[in-house]
């Protein structure tokens, strides 16, 4: 059993399950086994595993066979750069949220005071930390689910910054006090007839709770831009993910509100339409 030789029966294993990328897979957990960096597989191909790494490993794959996303099993995934903690309390932060990020960081950018922004349902933290990482700012992180708040905290201190952060459980804009210059959010969004059309590793695997947005997609959202300026400073900013599929149902939502003004939606790095920014009127 050399690197070679289960890299082979880890790919083959997968991808008879219909898991995604197995070769990535397979050598994400495999360096698992053996620490130190993917490249190092290749490096020492001919290395021949124990029993004991073989058992480790038979594990691995057989909870990967069964659709549980990497970042679960290795319990961190990666965001702008960061590793953040993962378990099945939260959504595994994804990388078009890194767009959400920059622009928050766009609106902040030459501000003379220090900027007050909020991170709704921030779930393992990944927007809010990592803006807390960019900005000398203060920053909000809430969320409905104490695990989720549990788990930004952890993620907050293994950042360090910790020191810079209020988390404050609570459901959507309820739980926040004064007013802000952005009110950021990576909602739940998935429409309820949608929810069984997920892939399985997102259906199988990452909680409900992140993910339903009810049967038009909007019940979390809808609340949230209409309540919206109430908490946001003069020229305050929201951003907020959005589903690429009903961002007209979003455009029309946004033109109702009066209270928001120059409502656009911003596509991400992969060019689907995924977020909506506005600013108080
Ligand atoms: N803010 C977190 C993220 O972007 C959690 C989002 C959610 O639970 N809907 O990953």
């Amino acid at each position: 059993w050399t690197t070679e030789k289960l890299l082979d029966w880890m790919t083959h294993s997968l991808e008879s399950h219909e898991v995604d990328s197995p070769r990535v897979l397979a050598e994400m957990l495999l360096t698992e086994v053996y620490g130190g960096n993917r490249i190092d597989l290749y490096a020492n191909a001919q290395r021949v595993a124990s029993e004991d790494e073989r058992e480790q490993l038979r594990s691995l794959v057989a909870r990967a066979m069964k659709h549980e996303p990497v970042q679960y099993i290795l319990g961190k995934s990666l965001f702008f750069g960061h590793e953040f903690s993962v378990n099945q309390s939260t959504l595994i932060p994804r990388s078009c949220t890194e767009v959400l990020v920059m622009q928050a960081i766009e609106h902040c950018k030459g501000m003379t005071h220090t900027p007050r922004v909020a991170d709704i349902g921030t779930g393992s933290g990944c927007i809010g930390i990592t803006l807390a990482k960019q900005l000398d700012a203060d920053i909000t992180l809430t969320d409905i689910c104490t695990d989720a708040l549990a788990l930004a905290q952890e993620n907050a201190e293994n950042l360090g910054v910790s020191e810079s952060l209020t988390l404050i459980q609570g459901d959507g804009l309820e739980p926040l006090t004064g007013t802000y210059d952005v009110l950021c959010s990576n909602p739940p969004y998935i429409l309820s007839h949608e929810m069984d059309e997920l892939a399985p590793n997102v259906k199988e695997w990452e909680p409900a709770l992140a993910l339903h947005g009810g049967q038009d997609g909007l019940e979390i959202i809808r609340p949230m831009l209409e309540g919206a300026h109430e908490f946001l400073s003069e020229n305050g900013c929201i951003l907020i993910e959005v589903l690429p599929s009903i961002t007209a149902e979003i455009k029309a939502l946004m033109t109702s509100i009066l209270t928001l003004r120059e409502g656009v939606i911003l596509k991400d790095q992969f060019g689907d339409e995924r977020f909506l920014r506005a600013y108080k009127s």
